[in-house]
């Protein structure tokens, strides 16, 4: 029995996890914070105000910063049990 996993848990941490991820990864790439952009650089979308409060120096709008980060829109639901299932038999 090796199933230290709650999923409750590993869900909450995921969410923190990819928020906090986000933030570092943008301190992490540009030293200094610049302005944020009222607009994305991107696509022009304005950016709302809690974004860029949130992320200082914040470029992209939500969908051009995951687009680029690569990662798929964050979904609450995701069961992955019958795969893990199917290893134990
Ligand atoms: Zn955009």
């Amino acid at each position: 029995m090796a199933g230290g996993w709650s999923r409750d848990g590993a869900v909450n941490e995921q969410i923190d996890a990819s928020i906090q991820d986000e933030l570092l990864r943008l301190k992490a790439r540009r030293g200094p914070v610049g302005e944020s952009l009222t607009h994305c650089a991107e696509c022009d979308e304005p950016i709302p105000e809690r974004r860029r409060a949130a992320i200082p120096g914040v470029k992209l709008c939500v969908d051009c910063q995951q687009e680029r980060d690569g990662r798929p829109v964050a979904r609450g639901g995701v069961n992955r049990r019958g795969s893990k299932d199917s290893q134990l038999k």
